[in-house]
């Protein structure tokens, strides 16, 4: 039996996982963490067994404490709970599927306890992957990509260390607003937003997926995940979301991972790493399909993807800002207080302002965040 945690098990993500789990029937799930969604948190519990649970509020965890008298789960909540997840003895793989920065405490302290880590919370190395890569070296622990894009560049390079990379083609789909114009990105409201065009994912995702955000914070996950220069990292806009990325060696060859726009293809690759296990689902047809076609991306309507390129530049701290800034503004623009452009114009404010950190320690990352948040709530 593989032994996993999921932290973020109530989400898109940790959902999806859990279908795998129970399709599979060889992995046995220890701990699972949620922020809000109790009722299905509890059903998890009652599916799956495992020793621990954790959600976000005490006065959550006491509700459930109370509805699950009758296990023998233990239920913390907080971030010491997280933690308390993401390091519990019997994992073997944690899915870090929490949203947002908050994941990086739990991920450091994972590692640091040796569990291998399923990676879908982006936010965490692209705050942090100067620490976490090396971390995750020093206690010999595999960093596997569940973001479908660095699953199809991991996968495209199966067999190929000795090799250099000449260029990663990340894929994008360009989200569900291409080829509009600024004026017509003035008017989207969050209902528009959070219609994806080929992917049903998370709410904050969604959103950074048509501002492109996404697509730049994946640049960010990308130069860390593979040990890759920037400027060898391009990104191809690829609307039918069936190549899921590609990577071109010295010698000009190019392999790329191709499937239908499924996340559970990717998370179950990073639990089974190196196996590819039976899968149901849908298939790729490529006569129903008919062509695949290419794009640049538009930096200038859509500037998230220009900002995330000048803040991996900048380096130190400056992608915790982008990224800290744009967790708050997608917050704001999901709660209507301020508009659809106003999201990567908080982003370039606050790359402006804060304060510049070359070589941010932890701690540092965490009072980035902090300064970030501050100023957005004083100023919007
Ligand atoms: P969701 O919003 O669907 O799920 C987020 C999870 O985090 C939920 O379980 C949520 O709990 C939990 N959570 C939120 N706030 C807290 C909190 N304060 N404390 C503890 N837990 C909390 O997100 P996704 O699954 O879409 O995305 C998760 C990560 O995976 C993100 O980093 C995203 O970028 C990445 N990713 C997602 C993809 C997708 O297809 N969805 C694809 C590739 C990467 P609750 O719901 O109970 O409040």
């Amino acid at each position: 039996m593989k032994k996993i945690g999921i932290l973020g098990s109530t989400g898109s993500i940790g959902t999806q996982t859990l279908e795998i789990v129970r399709e599979q029937g060889d992995i046995e799930v220890c701990a699972l963490t949620a922020g809000k969604n109790i009722d299905l948190l509890e059903k998890q519990i009652r599916e799956f067994s495992p020793k621990l649970a954790c959600v976000w509020s005490e006065e959550d965890a006491k509700k459930l404490r109370l509805r699950t008298k009758d296990l023998s789960v233990k239920i913390e909540s907080g971030m010491e709970g997280l933690i308390q997840a993401a390091t519990y003895k019997d994992i073997e793989t944690l899915v870090t599927a929490v949203v947002g920065m908050l994941g990086l405490r739990p991920t450091v302290a994972a590692i640091r306890a040796k569990k291998n880590i399923a990676l879908a919370n982006k936010e965490t190395l692209v705050t942090a992957g100067h620490l976490i890569i090396p971390l995750a070296k020093e206690n010999r622990v595999s960093i596997l990509p569940v973001d479908s894009e660095h699953s199809a560049i991991f996968q495209s390079l199966n067999g190929e260390s000795e090799n250099k990379i000449d260029k990663i083609l990340l894929t994008a789909s360009g989200g569900p607003f291409r080829g509009m114009s600024r004026l017509q990105l003035a008017e989207i409201s969050p209902k528009d937003a959070l219609k994806h065009p080929n992917w049903s994912m998370g709410k904050k995702i969604t959103i950074d997926s048509a501002t492109m955000v996404n697509k730049g914070l994946e640049v960010m996950e990308a130069k860390w995940l593979f040990g890759t220069e920037l400027d060898r990292i391009q990104v191809v806009v690829q609307p039918q979301s069936v190549i899921h990325s590609m990577v071109q060696f010295e010698d000009g060859g190019i392999i790329a991972q191709l499937g239908a726009p499924d996340m559970r293809l990717p998370i179950q690759y990073a639990l089974y790493y190196p196996k590819r296990r039976p899968m149901s689902g849908q298939r790729l047809d490529f006569f129903a399909l008919g062509s695949i076609t290419f794009e640049k991306p538009d930096m200038d309507t859509f500037e998230g993807l220009k900002l995330a390129y000048e803040a991996a530049n900048k380096g130190g701290n400056m992608p915790t800002v982008f990224n800290a800034a744009n967790e708050r503004a997608v917050a704001k623009f999901l709660a209507k207080k301020i508009s659809f452009l106003e999201i990567t114009q908080i982003i370039n404010e606050c790359m402006l302002d804060c304060t510049y950190i070359h070589k941010p320690e932890l701690s540092d990352i965490l009072d980035t965040e902090k300064e970030v948040y501050e100023r957005i709530e004083s100023r919007w």
